[in-house]
């Protein structure tokens, strides 16, 4: 019985995403592909998998695991039966190629070996059953150098190497020549695939697309096929649809006499794939139609990779094509108009984290500029920044704030650090599915490839940029979405929502049952909040109110009063400018709710630094209000709670813009950092007593943010003054967590998500197990207190997808994020819906 290896044909499959025991988290997504499509009667070669099982007993008892490799030995033997030529047989070898392939996909970042199985004699042996010498040659050096670079770790240089020059290096650099034994090569070309799933930008990749540390990879083994063997023979990659638009049709790049590294490595610059309906049209009709059936059969986007020998064409690997997120959306609209999927299965398709990209900026229609060069629009986008020349100075530079594009001949996958920190990349060669144009298009950031008017000179620093001569550090200007490059800086504007995103958004809001509303603090925001179909705002800060030239001098008077008079004075003086703040920003959000969080930071950030202090009596109170740790010092509702004039300002100007607005929001006042109910009891009576003597008619509710774990503790308590709870999970994570977030990242937390000691960063995604067990602790208590208390979030998890999932799960009524993730906290919140669905429906059926 099989317990590591299945043959292609075993009737393994992965159909219509249900994953059987054996299927893609066993296989691999590559070898799920492959058996599925054997099934299908669709041309693969033959071959078999050795899983991701494999792989972790390797992983985890340090070698290969027993049986194993008695296992792979059978199928060879079958493989060798089926094939009618013998392993490592000097006369007529039998080639496989040994490939990499994780349950999610991870392009580029672990190897694969090709020709496995030729020797010195062997190579004879392929050179007269083809009649072909140099194919042979060709097949034996590209054997010898992909298995020295990743079984053994020689470098060989850029330039390509003969067969002998390969062999030379080879002994040179390891002490020992070329291992002749097939089997050898293959248990050692195994052990180097299960070992490159621990290569650092292996691990970079996961770690950036949050793919678990302990899935390992599975190994393929294929028969091989050549697309090296001359003018009918080809290799290349295609793609049902266009990965970075959506559209249909043929999209796709060959090129002629070669093996499939040479096309994503971006070694020679492909023909498009349209050519070869001319050079070889039988293979190109057997193409298209396979491209149709895979499509319909998988109801997706698929990417494919292909080789034609001699005229056949074999599919080596479909899989779900990674795309932009504008191709997402239109090719996910157009299936459900083709009836391919239903609306649901279209929403849940959507990866809401790469909305992200149709959300930048896109170069000022109205700039005028002089394009320097152009090349492949490989990912759309635009982005300003110094030109820097490899993958470490980006990486170090980016991490540092500064912007960068990576400008480089091409990028490998060792560059990832680099393209991770960099606003974009700009490639001198390779084509759309060069390295550099798929990681850009899978991180959403812009991508120029192939730009022919660019000349690097790393040694000199320089770049020829059509007819300018830059140096690293100047600034360039690239659009991805056209391949134009332009020196100097181009205003960039945000984008606006297409067709596609809108009608996604409209089929979500049907879904969801969470409302989404915007974290906005002046009427511009509010706007744009309404704009991307924010349903209200969850918080406006007031802190800003207080700042400008105009009213900072008024807020120091009033710090530095020395009795309440004088401050109340100043605050008079203060009022209307909030007035006219709130009056804006009402007016924006007409009919909607309005959460207004009353002032938070403490009074010395109104303050200048010690030693610009104009006079004795302001030093003497900045020292009085200096703390030694602000986080947990006089902030919130302690202020409005020893400085109650404060607040009273505060609401009086609310209740003024209410009264003067034409539609009146729904006002929602909001005490912050609260962690004993007497405070909000205190507070409450201040903002009814000052609401009635303002505005008796105007509707409002009163309620708290909860940032502390006390206040999710004792929500019962808090509850009772409470007419809403907003979870500011932003202090909230600070404190449960104990970590300041200024000190944390880029700091420790950085050490800790690169050494695994945690897997997310907790003030990007909830920390569900501490944070988010103190807020369901907070909902039950709260409801259980007050059943219709009005439940939402406005720390920036709110605009977090895997968060806002959480948030659905709780129950809450609403999430608050920035304007620009509204649609993505729309689309999660459909999702979650979607989600929760599903896995009712897996649990009924006895799942
Ligand atoms: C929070 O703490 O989550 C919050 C929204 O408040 P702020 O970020 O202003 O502290
Ligand atoms: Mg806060």
């Amino acid at each position: 019985m099989s317990l590591y290896v299945y043959d292609f044909d075993e009737g393994v499959s992965d159909t219509f995403g249900v994953r059987h025991p054996g299927g893609r988290d066993l296989l691999g997504g590559k070898g799920a592909g492959l058996a599925e499509m054997t099934q299908l009667g669709i041309p693969v070669p033959a071959g078999f998998t050795i899983t991701t099982d494999a792989c972790r007993a390797y992983m985890r008892e340090g070698g290969l695991p027993g049986g194993l490799e008695e296992e792979i030995a059978a199928h060879i033997a079958r493989l060798e039966e089926r094939a009618g030529k013998r392993f490592g047989d000097p006369e007529d070898p039998l080639l496989v190629s040994v490939r990499s392939g994780a349950a999610v996909s991870m392009p580029g970042m672990m190897d694969s070996i090709l020709n496995v199985g030729l020797n010195d004699a062997a190579v004879g042996g392929l050179a007269r059953t083809t009649g072909n010498e140099a194919f042979a040659e060709d097949c034996y050096r590209r054997l010898v150098q992909m298995f020295g670079e990743t079984v053994d770790g020689v470098e060989f240089g850029r330039a390509q190497p003969s067969l002998r020059e390969a062999a030379e290096i080879y002994e040179r650099e390891t002490g020992r020549g070329f291992p002749q034994d097939a089997r050898e090569q293959l248990r050692r070309a195994v052990v180097a695939v299960f070992e490159s799933w621990n290569t650092p930008r292996a691990q970079v990749y996961r770690h950036t697309y949050g793919i678990p540390d302990d899935i390992g990879t599975a190994v393929n083994v294929v028969q091989m096929v050549f697309g090296n063997k001359g003018e009918t023979s080809a290799t290349g990659v295609c793609f049902t649809r266009n990965p970075s638009t959506g559209e249909v049709g043929v999209y796709g790049e060959y090129l002629v006499n070669a093996q499939g590294e040479d096309v994503v490595a971006g070694i020679r610059t492909p023909q498009p794939l349209e050519e070869m309906a001319q050079r070889l049209p039988d293979a190109y009709a057997q193409l298209l139609d396979t491209m149709a059936r895979l499509e319909q059969h998988y109801r997706d986007m698929q990417d494919i990779e292909f080789t034609i020998e001699e005229g056949k064409l074999f599919l080596l690997q479909t899989r779900s094509a990674k795309r932009t997120a504008a191709a997402s959306l239109k090719a996910a609209v157009d299936m459900t108009a083709e009836s391919l999927i239903t609306r649901e299965e279209a929403i849940a398709r959507i990866d809401p984290t790469q909305l992200d990209q149709l959300l930048h900026p896109m170069l000022d229609p109205t700039a005028e500029f002089e394009v320097a060069a152009r090349g492949l629009n490989a990912s759309p986008g635009a982005a300003s920044g110094k030109i820097v020349l490899d993958a470490d100075t980006a990486a170090e530079r980016g991490k540092g704030g500064e912007a960068v594009i990576l400008v480089r001949w091409e990028t490998t996958p060792d560059d990832i650090h680099g393209l991770i920190q960099s606003q974009g990349v700009l490639t001198a060669h390779g084509g759309m599915t060069s390295h550099a144009a798929v990681v850009a298009r899978g991180m959403g950031k812009p991508c120029v490839a192939g730009c022919e008017g660019l000349q690097i000179d790393v040694d000199a620093k320089t770049v020829r940029l059509g007819e300018h001569l830059l140096r690293e550090g100047d600034v360039i200007t690239m659009d991805g979405g056209t391949g134009r490059v332009i020196v100097g800086r181009v205003p960039l504007v945000p984008p606006a929502i297409n067709e596609d995103f809108e009608t996604i958004l409209v089929w979500s809001d049907e879904v969801r049952r969470l409302r989404v509303r915007a974290n906005a603090d002046n009427a511009g925001d509010a706007a744009k909040a309404r704009e991307f179909g924010a349903e209200g705002i969850g918080l406006c800060r007031t802190e800003h109110m207080f700042f400008g030239d105009e009213r900072l001098p008024v807020v120091q008077e009033m710090i530095l009063a020395s009795d309440e008079a004088g401050r109340r004075a100043a605050l008079d003086r203060l009022l209307p400018f909030q007035q006219s703040d709130f009056e804006a920003i009402f007016e924006a959000m007409a009919g909607l709710p309005v959460t207004i969080r009353l002032l938070d930071p403490p009074l010395h950030e109104f303050l200048p630094p010690l030693d610009e202090a104009t006079d004795e009596r302001m030093r003497s109170r900045i020292r009085a209000l200096t703390e030694s740790n602000p986080m947990l010092g006089t902030r919130g509702c302690r202020l409005g709670i020893q400085w109650p004039e404060i607040y009273e300002m505060q609401v009086r100007a609310i209740a003024r813009a209410a009264r003067a607005v034409h539609e009146q929001p729904l006002v929602e006042i909001m005490h912050p950092l609260v962690g004993f109910a007497e405070e909000l009891r205190r507070l409450r009576e201040l903002t009814e007593h000052v609401m009635a003597e303002e505005a008796p008619d105007i509707e409002y509710v009163c309620g708290t943010m909860i940032e502390l774990p006390r206040a999710a503790l004792r929500a019962d308590e808090v509850a009772e003054y409470a007419d809403f709870f907003s979870f500011g999970t932003n202090d909230l994570t600070q404190t449960t967590l104990g970590m300041s977030r200024d000190d944390a990242e880029g700091k420790f937390l950085t050490f800790y998500l690169e050494d695994g000691v945690i897997e997310r960063n907790p003030f990007e995604t909830l920390d569900q197990g501490g944070v988010g067990e103190l807020m369901r602790i907070a909902v039950e208590r709260g409801r259980g207190a007050r059943k219709e208390i009005k439940l939402g979030i406005c720390g920036e998890h709110g605009g977090d997808p895997a968060s806002v999932e959480f948030c659905h799960g709780l129950g809450l009524d609403y999430v608050s994020c920035s304007p620009y993730r509204v649609p993505v906290a729309r689309l999660a919140a459909a999702q979650a819906v979607l989600k929760q669905a599903r896995r009712a429906e897996y649990v009924s059926a006895g799942g």
